[in-house]
């Protein structure tokens, strides 16, 4: 490979631009390596009838308000949290299940001082660096007619949140079978799967049940800014909120596609990860088809994929195609709502992106020390010189560009084992560089990408 590449870069390096174009156009967004059996037979032992019952027995407790009741064994969270953490211990000795437990003081939605328990499931790798895969496990009812106006009503009308009222009731019927029992049923599947696969990962995978997310993001926000101060490495954070429904409010039903909503950013690495999770998905469930949206979510709405963006961690939310608004935060949003055989093909795409990330090594770094992108127009003047630090695993490494108008990658070329390669002729000005490292079973990491640093403009001095 390393010859092949290195042969392939002295003939590119003697054709102009515009031939360049044409010889090497591609039009893959993602690695090009091919299927791993042991990934394929992985996606394939996902079970739509594991996914189904695990959100029938979550909406069996009533209600998992963050605020509900603790000391019942069969309603509120606390028999919720309880269930949730047994039944991960009981899928796989390999994995390390506890709860994540904080004293969350009075403040905005929350009331009360409260005990928010996260239940966290790690399965570990060679290494530390780690892959989240996420849902809530908390509901919410706003009350009676709130979530018919959430349907129909304007975003000002929503100011005023009944969760800050003394009166509102913590526990009232949330069975939250789509929002976000599918979510909480896929992460706790996939860890059941990840930990029986006899793969060994090379990054720790972990899968985070949250509470507080209808709070504000409490518990993936308490943790996220742990896993920040204590400077953990997170590759990525698949995060899924709504991944159940097929049929909106108005009646068009959609069942063959999922939105993968990503922060800008063009060229963040939440968007390399968004395109990631599309290549996987082309790769591995290709009946099932991801629909990118370049924006960090819907209009007024959010969920914990914030709360890791928020501290530089590279982060996308699954949502389903077709949401039906009328019967989110209500007592109607009971597990007959949720099509399991929709949310397996979900599970399978978030499966097949969080298991080819795991394999692979860390995506390549290419900022200084200053954050400043390691590209430059030398020799010539006129050329793209991309350099990158050496990523632990890699033997080669695969460039991505495409004209700085489009949004996808365009072209590639595998460069072997290098952290510096020259195109000739071809414009840091015109195009967008990135570049991601492969091991030798040909997995590959997130595409890094080379992004202009802000250049902030003097405030200009009038004289008197
Ligand atoms: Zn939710």
């Amino acid at each position: 490979m390393k010859h092949v590449a290195s042969v392939l870069a002295c003939v590119i390096a003697l054709l102009p631009s515009t031939v360049l174009a044409q010889t090497t156009a591609h039009s893959s967004g993602g690695p090009t390596a091919s299927a791993d059996q042991r990934l394929k037979r992985l996606v394939s032992s996902i079970s739509e009838e594991r996914l189904q019952s695990i959100v029938a027995k979550l909406a069996s407790f009533g209600t998992r308000e963050t605020l509900s009741d603790t000391s019942s064994s069969t309603r509120g969270i606390g028999a919720a949290r309880q269930w949730i953490l047994e039944e991960l211990k009981s899928s796989s000795s390999k994995l390390e299940v506890s709860f994540d437990t904080y004293q969350i003081a009075p403040q905005g939605r929350i009331l009360r001082s409260v005990e928010l328990r996260n239940v966290i499931a790690v399965l570990p790798g060679k290494t530390s660096r780690r892959v989240y895969v996420s849902g809530h496990y908390d509901s919410l009812n706003l009350g009676p007619g709130v979530s018919a106006l959430l349907a129909s009503a304007t975003l000002e009308a929503l100011v005023t949140n009944p969760q800050v009222q003394p009166t509102f009731d913590h526990e009232a019927m949330a069975p939250g079978a789509d929002d976000d029992a599918s979510g909480t049923a896929l992460t706790m599947e996939l860890a059941r799967v990840f930990a029986n696969s006899g793969i060994d990962f090379d990054a720790t995978l972990v899968f985070a049940c949250w509470a507080g997310e209808e709070q504000g993001l409490v518990g993936s926000s308490v943790h996220a800014q742990k896993l920040a101060r204590e400077k953990v490495v997170v590759e990525a954070m698949l995060n899924n909120d709504i991944v159940g429904g097929i049929r909106a409010g108005n009646g068009v039903v959609d069942a063959a596609d999922v939105r993968v909503y990503s922060i800008g950013p063009e060229d963040s690495m939440s968007r390399s990860l968004a395109r990631y999770v599309q290549w996987a998905a082309d790769v591995y469930v290709p009946s099932h088809r991801v629909r990118l949206m370049a924006r960090e979510d819907r209009f007024g709405r959010g969920s914990d994929h914030s709360s890791f963006t928020s501290v530089g961690y590279p982060a996308v939310v699954f949502r389903e195609s077709k949401e039906n608004l009328s019967i989110q935060h209500s007592a109607d949003d009971m597990p007959d709502g949720v099509n399991a055989v929709y949310l397996a093909q979900n599970a399978r795409i978030d499966a097949a992106a969080a298991a080819s990330l795991a394999l692979a090594p860390p995506a390549p770094k290419v900022t200084d020390d200053r954050g400043q992108p390691l590209i430059a127009r030398d020799p010539s003047g006129y050329d793209a010189n991309l350099q990158w630090a050496a990523s632990p695993g890699a033997i080669a490494y695969h460039i991505y560009w495409r004209d700085a108008g489009s949004n996808d990658w365009e072209r590639d070329q595998i460069v072997g084992n290098a952290t510096h390669f020259v195109l000739h002729n071809v414009s840091i000005d015109d195009f967008v560089f990135g570049v991601a490292a492969v091991d030798s079973d040909g997995h590959q990491s997130l595409i890094s990408a080379y992004v202009a640093s802000d250049r902030p403009i003097p405030l200009v001095k009038l004289a008197h």
